[in-house]
């Protein structure tokens, strides 16, 4: 098994971004993770790229929102949406093309392959497999075509394309807070659709283009994405790019252990001012919530 590890950057000027999604408003948990970010980043740059791919739940009102509240708690960004920058634009649904050269070059790298399925087919046939957490099933590679075929010529739009994950490899790397962290390709996570049947990237696909188009340093997320950044690495790989550091933050819980969601109105920056509370209070609820 080979073993895919992450290479170690040379020292450059920290960068770091904070990558909200306009698909509700920010809670709590948000707040702390970019708190977290901007302590990191110090004396270094901090951007702010909004992340409105999602074309179904992301809403203007929210992408206003966040930008509102997340300047309300005190943060700042030099690079943004709002205040521009070397590497404008910084809103996803504008960086279009950015992300169909990178469609191309993974497909004529032969990285990509079209895929047919549906997400209850794959659920049906992948029912008994081993998955990382709440990950979605190990993809069972209905539609993967022999090794070595030549790259689909498929029309790009209308169909969901794979990334072809490499035989049991191990990814591997250093978590600046959560430690060192491995998967196994294929047994703990499955080929994963790079780019959409609506003619648009993956998650998985803009957020590695723009990390390392804006020439990020470190990520500084949430927990959950753990798992995003094994197939993350592999784009990096796959793409002849450097990858940035890595720094998840614990997520925050609900008063019943449940992880807060966008759903968590009560906790949402904007209930909260609304009833009164200021960010001096928020931060404290924030530091609370972390020792509990
Ligand atoms: N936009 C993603 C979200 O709001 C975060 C992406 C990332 O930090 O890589 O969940």
């Amino acid at each position: 098994m080979r073993a895919l590890a992450t290479p170690m950057r040379s020292p450059s000027p920290y960068r770091g971004r904070l990558a909200p999604s306009p698909t509700g408003y920010l809670h709590l948990g948000h707040a702390r993770t970019f708190c977290i970010a901007q302590e990191r980043a110090g004396a270094g740059t901090l951007i702010l790229r909004d992340e409105d791919l999602d074309r179904a739940r992301c809403r203007a009102l929210f992408a206003e929102a966040m930008l509102e509240d997340l300047r309300w708690l005190g943060l700042r960004w030099s690079e943004g949406p709002d205040v521009g920058g070397p590497f404008a634009p910084y809103t996803q649904s504008a960086r279009r093309p950015r992300y169909v050269e990178a469609f191309e070059r993974l497909r004529a790298g032969g990285f990509l392959y079209p895929c047919y399925c549906s997400r209850q087919r794959i659920a049906q046939a992948a029912a008994s497999a081993p998955h990382l957490g709440e990950e979605e099933p190990v993809y069972p590679g209905t539609c993967r075509p022999p090794s070595g075929a030549p790259p689909s010529e498929a029309p790009r739009a209308g169909i969901n394309w794979r990334f072809r994950l490499p035989e049991r490899e191990m990814v591997a790397f250093v978590d600046g807070n959560a430690g060192e962290q491995r998967a196994v390709c294929g047994a703990d996570f499955g080929d994963f659709v790079a780019w959409r049947k609506d003619d648009f990237p993956a998650y998985q696909l803009a957020v590695v283009v723009d990390d390392a188009a804006m020439e990020i340093t470190e990520v500084v997320r949430g927990a959950d994405l753990i798992t995003s950044t094994f197939r993350q690495l592999l784009l990096y790989r796959a793409l002849g790019l450097a990858p940035p550091l890595f720094f998840h933050c614990a997520l925050m819980l609900d008063a019943k252990g449940a992880r807060l969601a966008k759903r968590h109105d009560s906790l949402s920056l904007r209930a909260l001012r609304a009833r009164g509370v200021t960010p001096e209070e928020v931060r404290a609820m924030m530091e609370t919530a972390a020792r509990s």
